[in-house]
């Protein structure tokens, strides 16, 4: 396989797996479809599996309604999948065990920060550089033993975070460092962002969490998605260390621009395929419109 794209008439990699992970949280747009379209075409071409697995453990923010209109307008684009849709709101019974094992290894704490005491704890810190990510200062990890069983008795919600620190103990340099299929090493190090929630206060479980037990579960092992999500593997490389499960490889592809090379908000319904559709685009020019047409699907070249 190329860095980037499939490479036609080389040898066919050996059951190779893909995902397309959309939270169903709006319309899907031009980006998530070229991650898809990626992530459809590289399992095709070397002929293996293609999955759709929808990420809605958020029940504030995820909606059937979105749910359909992705599966709608992925099969318009010619884009089908194997083994049915998995949904993550069916699977938190997997999230607790996977939890459970975290717990067991001594890796995780209940922290009871709320957001706005983290915020006022870092704007005290003199020293906090400014970060895109703000590094949670540590406040519950050096709570007393006293202190954190007062806290838990009280009955004030809590979210559980990696003991980074910790876990980091435990791993191989193989788990601390991923490499893309371009062949790019990167150091989970320069990703990481102190002690990230695995278990939030509301759901119970985490973004985190739950797509590397279900890469695990659902056999993943090319994970293909935005460069956007590429910081996430860092956190993503720790769990699967810690949880002893296969390692996928990964392809963080770069972020797409509009037609005027504008680069997408991503909530934007301008982008949207439901509005290509309507303004009279074929399946086939979105698939050209992203550089991809060559991996087009037969059908549509038809239609
Ligand atoms: N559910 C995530 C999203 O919609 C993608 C997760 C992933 O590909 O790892 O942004």
């Amino acid at each position: 396989m190329s860095a980037y794209f499939p490479e036609r008439g080389t040898e066919k990699q050996l059951a190779m797996t893909t995902r397309f992970a959309p939270s169903p949280t709006g319309l899907l747009h031009l980006g998530h479809a070229y991650s898809a379209m990626m992530a459809f075409t590289h399992a095709r071409e070397a002929g293996g599996r293609f999955l759709l697995r929808i990420e809605d453990i958020d029940v504030e923010r995820c909606h059937l309604e979105f749910e359909e209109t992705i599966q709608r307008d992925l099969k318009w684009l010619g884009i089908h999948w194997q083994n049915g849709v998995v949904r993550q709101s069916e699977r938190s019974k997997a999230y607790q065990q996977a939890l459970a094992q975290l717990s067991e290894r001594g890796v995780l704490y209940p922290c009871f920060c709320s957001r706005k005491e983290i915020q006022e704890e870092l704007a005290n810190l003199t020293s906090a550089p400014h970060q895109q990510h703000p590094i949670y200062p540590g406040t519950c990890r050096t709570l007393s033993i006293s202190e954190r069983e007062k806290q838990l008795r009280s009955g004030r919600p809590y979210a559980l975070r990696l003991d980074t620190e910790t876990a980091l103990k435990f791993l191989s340099r193989e788990a601390t460092s991923w490499k893309e299929t371009d062949a790019t090493i990167f150091q989970i190090d320069e990703f990481l962002h102190g002690d990230e929630i695995i278990a939030r206060k509301d759901i119970g479980t985490s973004y985190h969490l739950a797509v590397v037990t279900d890469d695990a579960w659902q056999g993943v092992d090319l994970v293909i998605r935005g460069e956007d999500l590429r910081p996430s593997t860092a956190v993503q490389r720790i769990l699967q260390g810690l949880l002893k499960i296969p390692l996928p490889s990964y392809l963080h592809h770069k972020l797409i621009a509009d037609e005027n090379g504008k680069r997408l908000a991503k909530r934007s319904d301008a982008s949207s395929i439901a509005n290509y559709r309507e303004r009279g685009f074929q399946p086939l020019m979105i698939w050209n419109l992203l550089g991809l047409g060559d991996f087009a699907p037969e059908t549509l070249r038809h239609s």
